[in-house]
């Protein structure tokens, strides 16, 4: 008997259909526009979707996948939803539930290739999976090491994110030189080098048994290479497959596509190819612009009706297109909005960071004040090293905020307590509750009350505050689950509920927690909100500083069309002109909003927009951000470390240091330490130093703030260390270096990896 594949879990889900699901097959194509029914229809043979922004590509491909469910003519089981990230795979099964066609595995490439890699090692080679490397960093030094090469850590980021280029893009050691040389790349190293480098990291692995998340494709994709009675296997269980964002798609990912996918096999691909913005990473939309040649059978829809954003934030998204460069610029499609007119953007000028995050978090309160639901809004930044600003100044006015990438929600701690604690309240009074009982939202508010939820939600910003939110979702999903089932007349006791959660909890269909959500662009890639605030937009930011080629600044300026998309009513575009409050008022900008921002004619035009200067409460702002609890400002995990607090970020999250300010710094210091004859750190510690290289503070209080400066050492040494941080020597004359100069890219790359990376 042929052993099947392993059973997703959501086919175990109850297939019951959610509250509200269309009616028949038919129904499900209700509500979709006459292209998007067309590729809704197209069930057999190659389809390919090429579309701009808010299009619907994802509507349409998650209604094609129901339309063939309902219809009979695909089986869920034999469905394969490639999304990119696991938040995006859990959204789909989410809308697949409610359509009807539950069962259905969306997943990403890796997590798909990751099961298949454990059920078929043991028969392919042979006894367990090696293990999975959460990190590669640390390895990547060793190796490093024993090349005999020091490395800064700012240097081991950039060798590792080269490393995965090298496997994504599947270059060999050996071609290393070659490949850097023809692809125009800018090697972080003598290419000799990280080719010996990346050469024994893989030696090292292979030693330990251990395998990083590219293997886990590469693997994968041998397997079914090298023994073709698996590969049958997997397509004969596999035949309908649909990918998302396929412009991001990496030649590793297409290879195992190529693998998945067999003759009899139906593929439908959607994309935006103004939207790649993982060029960084060795993906490419040459797979999505080259469909049509490579399946010259195939249906090419193109959808240009946004349905998502006002013409007025459409109107924005053409202009910054319209400006585009390059090869994906070329294949560009006006959108036409679908919606009534809406508020114009806004373009807001800031003295300095605090002061832009504190005029952010004042923009949302009135939003709030209005209506607008707080998971209906998002602040975006370009690198993850930017948000802790925003999150005490969001905590400061008491709103509550949920960071992109946080844990599952039905694989939190409280959650899975909660649901045990429904689940015995359940069952012990499925005698006395009615079906038309007490209301069931104020049951379950009731049950969690037992551990402490309170129906207001707790002061200040840390995990209580984390916590509460997460239960409080559970509430308003039970306000929303009885008023569906009352509505269709059906039971909505404490019972059907719990089955809810179950159901939800299979299909990773998590609710919305009720929260501003802070993400990266990168990590905001196919969603959307009512308000989008697009923050830092300083040149040296957007585009990023390493952003130096044309093809670099093209996917810079992409990203920031991204960005710009995801809103669907509300926009604002914000930068500061200092870093830090007092500081040198240098930045400028991006260049990308030139002749798109009022009064912005020329690159030497005045600065348009509103938004004061915040330098007054400059202090106090400084002194607020060291109260409540430390958070790691990369990650956003709460940190306890004594030595991770001062730097404000976990040990091995990426710096966003200053290397040369604080060699700077480690000098003078010496010379202090020696002329009063006492051990360096008496001085300063590492970590104090390092705290100050990574954000140097432009004025005393600045300074005051940071962990490790008390008023002694602020008296004796202040003036100097605040001297280093301005590019003079103490007391002598400027270098002509800027003091706001912007951070070299802080949390750039893992930190912006798809969601279900382990390197997150
Ligand atoms: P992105 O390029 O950002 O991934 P997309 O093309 O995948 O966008 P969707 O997310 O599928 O677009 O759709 C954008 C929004 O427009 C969603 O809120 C979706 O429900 C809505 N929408 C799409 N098509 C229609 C339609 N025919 N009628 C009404 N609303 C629609
Ligand atoms: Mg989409």
């Amino acid at each position: 008997m042929q052993a099947q594949l392993p059973v997703p879990d959501d086919s175990r889900a109850p297939h019951g259909a959610a509250p509200g699901a269309p009616a028949d097959a038919d129904a499900v194509l209700a509500g979709l526009d006459p292209e998007q029914r067309a590729v809704a229809t197209a069930l057999h043979g190659p389809v390919c979707v090429l579309a701009g922004a808010g299009t619907g590509k994802t509507r349409a491909i998650t209604h094609r996948i129901a339309y063939g469910v309902r219809s009979g003519v695909y089986r869920p089981q034999q469905v394969l939803a490639v999304t990119f990230t696991a938040r995006a795979a859990g959204e789909m099964r989410g809308r697949l539930r409610q359509l009807g066609a539950d069962g259905v595995q969306a997943r990403t490439f890796h997590s798909a290739a990751l099961r298949q890699l454990q059920y078929f090692w043991p028969r392919a080679v042979g006894g367990e999976v090696p293990r999975l490397m959460e990190r590669k960093v640390q390895l990547v030094a060793e190796a490093a090491g024993r090349c005999g090469l020091r490395v800064q850590r700012t240097e081991l980021r950039d060798l590792t994110g080269e490393i995965e280029w090298c496997k994504v893009t599947q270059i060999v050691p050996e071609d290393y030189a070659a490949a850097v040389a023809k692809a125009g790349r800018d090697a972080p190293r003598d290419p000799a080098e990280v080719s010996r480098v990346y050469g024994l990291y893989e030696q090292l692995k292979r030693d330990r048994g251990v395998i990083d998340f590219e293997d886990v494709l590469l693997l994968t994709a041998a397997v079914l290479e090298d023994r073709p009675e698996i590969a049958e296997q997997v397509r004969a269980q596999y035949q309908h497959f649909t990918v998302d964002e396929y412009q991001d798609v990496s030649p590793l990912q297409q290879r195992l596509l190529d693998q998945w996918v067999g003759p009899g096999s139906s593929l439908c691909v959607v994309g935006d190819a103004s939207q790649t913005i993982y060029s960084f990473t060795g993906a490419t939309p040459d797979y999505l612009l080259g469909f049509r040649t490579r399946h010259p059978d195939a249906t090419v829809v193109k959808l240009v009706r946004d349905y998502r954003s006002t013409p007025q934030v459409v109107h924005l998204a053409n202009g910054l297109l319209a400006q585009a460069r390059g090869e994906a610029a070329r294949h560009r499609l006006e959108l036409v909005s679908q919606r009534d007119a809406g508020p114009e953007p806004v373009y807001a000028e800031y003295a300095d960071e605090p002061a832009e995050a504190e005029g952010t978090a004042h923009r949302i309160r009135e939003l709030l004040a209005r209506g607008v639901r707080a998971s209906e809004i998002a602040v975006l930044f370009r690198t993850n090293g930017q948000s802790e600003v925003y999150e005490q100044a969001l905590a400061d006015l008491g709103l509550p905020y949920q960071l992109k990438g946080a844990e599952r929600f039905f694989e939190r701690p409280e959650i899975r307590e909660a649901g045990m604690l429904l689940r015995g309240a359940a069952r012990a009074g499925a005698d006395t509750l009615a079906v038309d009982g007490p209301d069931l939202a104020a049951q379950v508010r009731a049950v969690l009350a037992t551990r402490g939820f309170t129906p207001e939600p707790p002061g200040g910003s840390g995990a209580v505050r984390e916590r509460w939110e997460s239960l409080a979702a559970l509430v308003r999903l039970a306000e929303e689950f009885e008023a569906a089932q009352r509505g269709a007349g059906l039971p909505a006791d404490l019972g059907a509920y719990v089955a809810e959660l179950d159901a939800r909890a299979n299909a990773q269909h998590a609710p919305a927690v009720e929260g501003v959500t802070l993400a990266s662009l990168h990590a905001a890639k196919g969603l959307e909100w009512d308000a989008v605030f697009l923050v830092g937009l300083t040149e040296g930011m957007m585009p990023i500083t390493y952003a130096k080629t044309d093809e670099q600044i093209e996917e810079e300026r992409r990203l920031l069309y991204v960005g710009v998309t995801r809103a669907r009513e509300h926009l604002s575009l914000s930068w500061a002109l200092a870093r830090s409050p007092g500081g040198r008022a240098g930045r400028i900008p991006t260049r990308f909003l030139d002749g798109l921002r009022p009064g912005s004619g020329s690159r030497a035009g005045g600065r348009g927009g509103r938004g004061g200067p915040g330098g007054a409460e400059a202090g106090e702002r400084a002194a607020r951000r060291n109260r409540g609890p430390v958070k790691c400002r990369v990650c956003g995990r709460t940190l306890t470390e004594a030595v991770e607090r001062k730097l404000r970020r976990c040990e091995d999250c990426p710096s966003s240091m200053d290397e040369a300010l604080f060699e700077r710094l480690r000098e003078w210091r010496s010379v202090q330490a020696r002329s009063q004859g006492v051990p360096a750190y008496v001085v300063f510690t590492d970590a104090t130093l390092t705290a100050i290289a990574e954000d140097p503070p432009g004025s005393e209080r600045a300074l005051a703030g940071i962990p490790g400066v008390g008023p002694s050492k602020l008296e004796k040494y202040g003036a100097d260390v605040l001297a280093l941080c301005a590019g003079e020597e103490p007391g002598g004359a400027p270098d002509g270096r800027l003091p706001d100069d912007p951070p070299e890219a802080p949390g750039d790359g893992a930190g912006d990896l798809p969601e279900d990376s382990p390197e997150k």
